[in-house]
């Protein structure tokens, strides 16, 4: 079996952590006998990447102090960590002077940026690939170790080319596939175990491109739909997905099994967040996805595929989104004229405000809109400036609102499911604001007010069965 192994920072900032999952490796390299082969990719160590956006500041008001504190906190750490977990004393002093020369180039970039006082999107791409730069050869090291034979790789090494979006890059697939398995391949068939930086690509031109924050579990699906990997393991410190946030309602259970399109709508909000467009490889080619928490061995984990079991519960997932914003505008002038919606989406897009919901009824006289708490200034600003007393007459905002989603496939079709979940909450004495629901009927969406939404988020749990089975 191909199996591609992605380690999340959370796992590999401590001795005995990476200790775990370099056990971990070994036991998936030789299973009963059967020799697997093994990717690895690894993120950089916890906190290490918001460190480095930190920077910007520091870089563009040409503060040096604050860069020298920061490449000695970067030295230390990641030496500690050698020094603590490689017990082979040539090893050791292997790995430390590969990663003291990685700090070296590190150091020289950033004094070199400081100096000018600039950061820009290509750079900051460049600087935010240390991270994992750093991280990959210590695991590499750590599984040689353990007598495994591995080799370290950036993600522009094993031949992952995107666009040149810097900071949220698309990978070019069939051109990464090919290099990927002619990088690949060859070092599988000598049983190397690779480690590869995630988050990292690099654009046509050769330079380097990240590929969004969490971009790791990103990497990891790539690779694995590039060589046709059998599973693609997320190793990290939680259980797996959950049926509900644990700290709303006390009974959340962890989910065996779901399907992709369910995954994708829980996801973003979850314990456990999945970089966005991670599923999308590894659904394109049935690969199925584990997510598994390296210090809980015994427990198995959610599974992602298409072939999920049918099931009774047709709800896999009630979540609740806080921290939004409902925004209504509204007027005569909205009614029966094409393009409305289109100048308000527009003006708020360029604005950069992500809409999360929308709704609108037939009567076309208003648009209701839910957005992330924190654009909110940007989003009536914007209209104010643009629209307001033009095409729209009255902009009202509720702040304090949570959006609750319902999610599952199976309601496909299934009568019924509004009237259980609206009854619900009313019986709970929850007001619902706004609803919104795709015609996929993966989910049903509706808002309320922030206070009512744990009420109604552990009633739905209970009225769907959540805690019980699967
Ligand atoms: N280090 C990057 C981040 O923190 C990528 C990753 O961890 O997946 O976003
Ligand atoms: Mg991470």
């Amino acid at each position: 079996m191909k199996i591609i192994m992605k380690f999340g920072g959370s796992v590999l900032n401590e001795p005995s952590k990476l200790n775990k999952i370099i056990k971990i490796c070994a036991s998936f390299k030789n299973t009963n006998g059967v020799k697997n082969d093994i990717v690895c990719v690894v993120s950089a160590l916890s906190g290490v990447t918001d460190k480095i956006l930190s920077l910007t500041g520091p870089i563009m008001k040409g503060n040096r102090d604050a860069i020298k504190i920061f490449v000695d906190d970067m030295r230390i750490i990641h030496i500690n960590l050698i020094e603590e977990t490689i017990t082979d004393k040539v090893l050791r002093l292997e790995a430390k002077e590969i990663v003291l020369g990685i700090i070296d180039e590190f150091q020289d970039i950033l004094d070199g940026l400081v100096l000018i006082s600039e950061i820009t999107p290509r750079s900051l791409d460049h600087v935010l690939s240390f991270g994992e730069r750093l991280s990959s050869p210590i695991v590499c090291y750590s599984l040689r170790n353990e007598k495994l034979k591995s080799e370290y790789y950036t993600g522009k090494d094993v031949g992952i080319v995107t666009d040149s979006n810097f900071g949220e890059a698309r990978p070019l697939m069939n051109t990464t596939k090919l290099r990927v398995n002619a990088k690949l391949l060859p070092l599988l068939q000598q049983d190397v175990i690779p480690v590869i930086t995630g988050f990292i690509g690099t654009d046509q031109h050769g330079h380097i491109t990240t590929l969004g924050r969490s971009g790791s579990d990103y990497t990891a699906t790539i690779i694995a739909s590039c060589i046709n990997a059998n599973e693609v393991y997320l190793w990290s410190d939680v259980d797996g997905l959950l049926t509900a946030d644990p700290s709303i309602v006390d009974n959340a259970r962890v989910l065996d099994e779901i399907s992709f399109t369910e995954a994708a709508e829980m996801v973003l909000f979850g314990a456990k967040y999945i970089h966005p467009r991670a599923l999308e490889p590894v659904m394109d080619s049935n690969i199925p996805l584990k997510i598994r928490n390296a210090f809980n061995l015994s427990h198995p984990g959610t599974t992602i595929t298409h072939d999920v079991k049918i099931s009774d519960n047709y709800i896999k997932s009630i979540i609740a989104i806080r921290n939004t914003a409902l925004l209504d505008v509204g007027g005569g002038g909205m009614v029966g004229s094409p393009g409305t919606a289109a100048i308000i989406f527009d003006t708020l897009a360029k604005n950069k405000v992500n809409i999360m919901m929308i709704s609108q009824g037939p009567s076309e006289s208003s648009i209701s809109m839910v957005l992330n708490k924190a654009d909110l200034g940007k989003a009536i600003a914007s209209l104010e400036l643009k629209l307001l007393g033009k095409l729209i007459k009255h902009l009202s905002v509720q702040e304090d609102v949570s959006i609750v989603t319902v999610v599952g496939s199976g309601m496909r079709g299934i009568k019924g499911i509004a009237g259980k979940i609206f009854t619900s909450v009313a019986k709970e004495n929850v007001n619902v604001i706004m609803i919104a629901q795709g015609s996929s009927e993966l989910n049903l969406a509706f808002v309320v007010r922030d206070v009512d939404c744990d009420r109604a988020v552990k009633s739905l749990h209970k009225e769907f069965g959540l805690d019980k089975t699967q």
